[in-house]
């Protein structure tokens, strides 16, 4: 038994019993799948994207009250007299889709550039705002809301009934996780899980982070729209109550109770909260002896609770508990032919590359480049040395988009690229390791190194959602593979990345960085952490690298490792270039010894 059996013989079991359930449990899943809807938006937003929401009952508002215009406003009702009125709630989705897209849109251009805990207070404004709209617009009732929505109808079958509709709601819900899972298990969902701990190393390997940021949080708001359009036609009547910050809250405990980073964990969360409500508000009035909303107070301490035993919610705990008696996942074959995926031309051996041109960078006071000018070609490593807090990584940054130069230029492939982003080098060509380890310490080291090859496809979300990128996605792990085993990690391919040794965790950033077939490729301390032997490997694979055309610009401090391999080395110290040349003529240069202290820089090949 696999999970995926396991979860289609629940829906089977659903499905034969539906029929046969008492009325209220059919009310009662009625609401969960419905709530499931907009905490697994919540669940993408928050939990995999690492935006904090209070404001998504609001989306399930504009949902609601978009179809109900349509469906009883005398305006709308003398605007669209020509049509059936059966349609009617089907244009109100479509309303209601249309408006939720533009406002979430706004709303997440203006929000999602706060950053910390101005996101989650700006979320509140907004879900506060909305409230306050609805209940206080003439044409959407006030705060006595809207009576008389009419029932759903697909094809002349009538869903007026809570049984048949619930169908529908399930029939969407389930369609839509599948859809989310097939969107996660894609590029496109490797780059959205970098959005909440990754982002300065995504747009590295090409990720537009806030273009991906504000798509996602559009799709949890359509979500929520589409749960709120069922709502008013299940409930028939809406007013502005369950839109309110309150019930916005109370999905964030859905999904981060459930499991903010699994889309089950959002209808495991919406189940429980649902059930635990129900209960606690025929108990509490009982227990306390007065009316009000004391449900609130259970569910914080609920949550704190789970966020102390069980940080990443119950859905890990109850996944973890059913794998002892169930088999692991297949996995999965590559039955699809692999397409084809873009190739760069490298340029000829020689050219220059890349280009800094009088480089400098000031922090405040400080200047961590002064005037750095240095040039990379095609077919050689160069290396970049000094001290440390010479200003190598910072230069690093200027020369990959990471950061901008107080002044000065940088050319890459011949373009100038001053204020450019760091996606722009990585389309151009440019691929880069960071000093400080930036993996995805829970993703395998296939997904992170099948994320740098993100700019060679091209499918997007649509198709995704739909798999039709099987045959892309099956050649960008291809080259992946091929990369992890150039790199000589192939045993750890299915390895959590964080569960490796840093130093291991260096050369998977390599692999990344080659999966993107660069034409320059930036080393920060690629050596840092190996031991003798995986060093020699390395120092074999950059050189195999070079032979094939790479331009390599190499940080490092092992200083044998560096005079072996380099055929340039430029030394930095306090953010100024003090010497440039071959290895040999920078080992003789006064100027060097003087940095170094005298000599603990040894003779190339000393101890090789
Ligand atoms: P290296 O990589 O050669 O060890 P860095 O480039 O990391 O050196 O740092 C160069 C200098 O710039 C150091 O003095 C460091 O403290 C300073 N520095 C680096 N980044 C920043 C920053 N974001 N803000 C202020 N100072 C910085
Ligand atoms: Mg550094």
């Amino acid at each position: 038994m696999t999970s995926r059996r396991l979860t289609l013989i629940a829906i089977v079991l659903l499905a034969l019993v539906w029929s046969f359930l008492p009325p209220f449990t059919v009310t009662l899943l009625n609401y969960i799948g419905l709530y499931s809807m907009v905490a697994v938006g919540l669940v993408l937003i928050t939990g995999v994207g690492g935006m904090t929401s209070f404001g998504q009952a609001a989306f399930v508002g504009l949902g609601a009250y978009a179809t109900a215009w349509i469906c009883t406003s005398p305006q709308a009702q003398q605007a669209l007299a020509a049509l059936p009125p059966g349609l009617l709630p089907w244009l109100g989705l479509l309303l209601g889709l249309v408006v939720t897209a533009l406002v979430a849109w706004g709303l997440g251009a203006v929000t999602l550039r706060l950053s910390g805990h101005y996101l989650p207070l700006g979320t509140i404004a907004w879900g506060l705002s909305l409230y306050y709209i609805f209940g206080n617009l003439e044409v959407l009732g006030g705060f006595t809301g809207i009576t008389g929505v009419p029932a759903l109808s697909i094809f002349g079958l009538d869903l007026a009934s809570p049984r048949v509709l619930g169908i529908l709601i399930w029939a969407v819900l389930l369609l839509g996780i599948w859809s989310l899972h097939n969107l996660l298990d894609s590029r496109e969902g490797r780059a959205i899980r970098s959005l909440k701990t990754g982002r300065v190393m995504a747009e590295s390997m090409g990720v537009d982070t806030a273009k991906q940021r504000i798509k996602l949080f559009v799709l949890a708001a359509l979500l929520a729209s589409v749960s709120g359009w069922l709502y008013a036609h299940l409930q028939r009547f809406i007013n502005p109550t369950p839109f309110n910050i309150n019930i916005g809250i109370e999905y964030l405990f859905m999904a981060v109770v459930g499991g903010s980073g699994h889309l089950w964990g959002a209808v495991l969360g919406a189940t429980l909260i649902t059930l635990l409500k129900e209960q606690l508000q025929d108990l509490l009035p009982k227990l306390l002896g007065a009316s009000g909303n004391f449900e609130v107070i259970v569910f914080g301490l609920l949550m704190l609770l789970v966020l102390q035993r069980a940080a990443d919610g119950l859905w890990p705990l109850l996944a973890g508990w059913t794998r002892r008696f169930m088999k692991p996942e297949p996995a999965r074959r590559n039955a699809v032919a692999p397409a084809q995926l873009a190739q760069r031309t490298l340029p000829q051996p020689g050219e220059i590359v890349l280009a800094a041109d009088d480089v400098t960078k000031r922090f405040s006071g400080l200047i961590a480049n002064n005037a750095v000018n240095l040039t990379v070609k095609s077919g050689e490593v160069h290396a970049l040395i000094g001290p440390n807090g010479a200003g190598k990584s910072t230069f690093f940054n200027m020369i990959s988009g990471v950061d901008d130069p107080t002044s000065g230029s940088v050319k890459l492939m011949g373009q100038p690229m001053n204020g450019k982003p760091s996606r722009a080098f990585a389309a151009l060509g440019l691929g880069r390791t960071f000093q400080h380890v930036r993996l995805l310490g829970q993703r395998s080291v296939l997904e992170n190194v099948a994320l740098g090859a993100h700019l060679r496809g091209h499918r997007g979300w649509v198709s995704a959602m739909l798999r039709l990128d099987r045959h892309e996605e099956a050649a960008l792990l291809a080259e992946a593979r091929r990369q992890i085993e150039r790199c000589g990690l192939l045993e750890y391919i299915d390895t959590p990345a964080a569960s490796l040794p840093l130093g291991q965790q260096r050369i998977v950033e390599i692999a990344r960085a080659l999966a993107g077939q660069p034409a320059v490729l930036l080393l920060d301390e690629p050596a840092a952490g190996l031991r003798h032997l995986e060093k020699q490997s390395l120092a074999a694979l950059l050189a195999q690298l070079r032979a094939e055309g790479l331009a390599i610009l190499v940080v490092e401090h092992d200083m044998e490792f560096v005079m072996n391999l380099a055929d340039r080395v430029t030394v930095l110290e306090f953010g100024t270039v003090i010497s440039t040349g071959t290895p040999v003529q920078v080992q003789a240069d006064p100027r060097v010894m003087a940095a170094y202290l005298g000599g603990d820089i040894p003779e190339a090949g000393e101890s090789a």
